[in-house]
């Protein structure tokens, strides 16, 4: 077989030729001598047609076959197929790989089968229209993100994955050092301040799809790990950053298909959120309008800066010391009207950050801050949290000193895209648009993680693992 590969789109084009077609067993059926099978490649469907051939395939299986494009008689033509004016008589086939006994079925309706089970033989659930067309919605709308951001000028910059436990308002996923056994890397719960300091260093507009993982309390809807659209600007008032993420947002979600309901999008106070919907998340679509999957953003904005420590959050008891904690990120600045009140470290609970979050039916989808971007400003977060100076400093000592050394204002947001894709796609879930997700339990898709490790590689790491009683 020395013919080039066809995809199954393009034989409509093709009749009379001879091709190769290389994919899955989408069907089988057998009649006597002859056996139809559909298969499938990336590109759709084609019927193909074996006289005294293919009876031994099994659905699923991988095959390479060659024969003769056919056009179908009109009465023959399946209206419900794109290739469905053609078919492929089959001269020759191989099996790449067979298929046996499948442990779930591709064609069935997902919600029939266990979710462990999906996620178990999740490259098979994958297999399905539905989730294949999802991570094609998910790759098409971070393509035309990279482009609206490419036409603001904006740089994609990687950060550390291994790097320093910051304080972000979740527990953080410790990773130990060989080196330096007894000392730890904490994975990121998001780029914050790499990207503050990448500010400092003179980009003015970064963006990255970053991965952030979260040692939080699991839901049913949430992993540990998730992909933010990770941004930061330099040189921007609050509105003209809002104004400019809106612009992002609006031309991705339009190039991929999503309906807005309002553009420019609602802002609301928090305060009047909360009084109107009686919550921060709300959903400003009509019966209607959920019908149709329209896509209800609105900003949030006039967050207070802090509040009293949760006791039953842990996170938060750690990261305070005082008994105040930041609402939303410590590393956001007061709105100026505040300023001398937050320097002051009085009247705590008046201060409002400015803080921006936006939202959309019902989801917060991303949130963002002007950051203080003068070292007295973020210090002072840090003493209203009840931190010493050498806690300061062993802290956020780093980000006081780029401070010091031309740190240009600055403000940015990071955008959930798990969050965006499940909107854009009419998902009730975020497993739904992630490749490989977890288990509500927190275990890996697939490969099955936590796990053992030998006892040798702990001993290289210096750790030991204690029983809990
Ligand atoms: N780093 C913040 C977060 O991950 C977002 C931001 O303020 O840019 O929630």
């Amino acid at each position: 077989m020395t013919l080039p590969r066809t995809l199954t789109a393009q034989t409509t084009d093709l009749v009379g030729q001879t091709v190769k077609l290389q994919g899955w067993v989408h069907t089988k059926r057998d009649h006597g001598k002859l056996t139809f099978i559909d298969l499938r490649d990336r590109s759709g469907l084609v019927q193909c047609v074996g006289f005294k051939l293919m009876s031994e395939l099994t659905t699923e299986s991988v095959v390479s076959v060659v024969g003769t494009v056919q056009a179908r008689p009109e009465h023959l033509v399946n209206p419900n197929l794109s290739t469905g004016t053609v078919e492929i008589s089959v001269n020759e086939y191989e099996v790449l790989n067979s298929c046996e006994e499948l442990p779930i079925q591709i064609k069935e309706e997902e919600n029939s089968v266990d979710e462990s089970v999906r996620l178990k033989y999740r490259y098979l659930d994958l297999r399905r229209e539905k989730l294949h067309n999802n991570l094609q919605l998910r790759s098409d709308f971070m393509a035309a993100l990279r482009a609206a951001l490419a036409t603001h000028q904006f740089t994609e910059i990687e950060t550390p994955l291994l790097t320093k436990s910051t304080k972000e308002g979740a527990r953080d996923f410790l990773v130990p050092s060989r080196f330096q056994p007894g000392k730890f890397y904490a994975l990121p719960q998001s780029p914050q301040q790499y990207k503050q300091l990448l500010m400092t260093a003179g980009f003015e507009r970064y963006f990255q799809f970053a991965r952030c993982v979260r040692d939080e309390d699991l839901r049913a809807d949430r992993g540990f790990e998730f992909t933010q659209l990770d941004l930061e600007m330099s040189f921007v008032s609050q509105l003209e950053a809002m104004s400019l993420m809106e612009d992002i947002i609006i031309s991705a979600v339009e190039a991929v298909g999503g309906q807005l309901k309002e553009k420019p999008f609602p802002v609301y106070k928090y305060q009047d959120a909360i009084q109107q919907f009686g919550d921060d998340k709300f959903d400003l679509r009509t019966p209607e309008e959920k019908e149709k999957g329209i896509l209800a953003f609105a900003w949030v904005v006039d967050f207070p800066f802090f509040k009293k420590v949760d006791p039953k959050d842990q996170a938060e008891v750690r990261d305070s010391k005082s008994g105040w904690t930041f609402t939303h990120n410590p590393f956001s600045s007061p709105q100026p009207d505040f300023l001398e009140d937050h320097l002051a470290h009085q009247n705590i609970d008046q201060i409002l950050a400015s803080q921006y979050d936006l939202v959309c039916n019902g989801f917060e989808v991303g949130g963002g801050s002007i950051r203080a971007h003068l070292p007295e400003v973020l210090q002072a977060t840090f003493e209203i949290m009840g931190y010493s100076p050498a806690e300061i400093e062993v802290n956020i000592g780093h980000m006081l000193t780029a401070f010091k050394l031309g740190t240009p204002p600055h403000g940015g947001i990071a955008f959930g895209l798990d969050r965006l894709v499940m909107l854009l796609s009419k998902e009730n879930s975020i497993k739904e648009t992630i490749a490989f997700p977890m288990t509500s339990t927190g275990r890996t898709a697939v490969m099955l993680a936590p796990a053992e490790v030998e006892p040798e590689q702990l001993k290289e790491l210096g750790l030991q693992v204690v029983q809990q009683k």
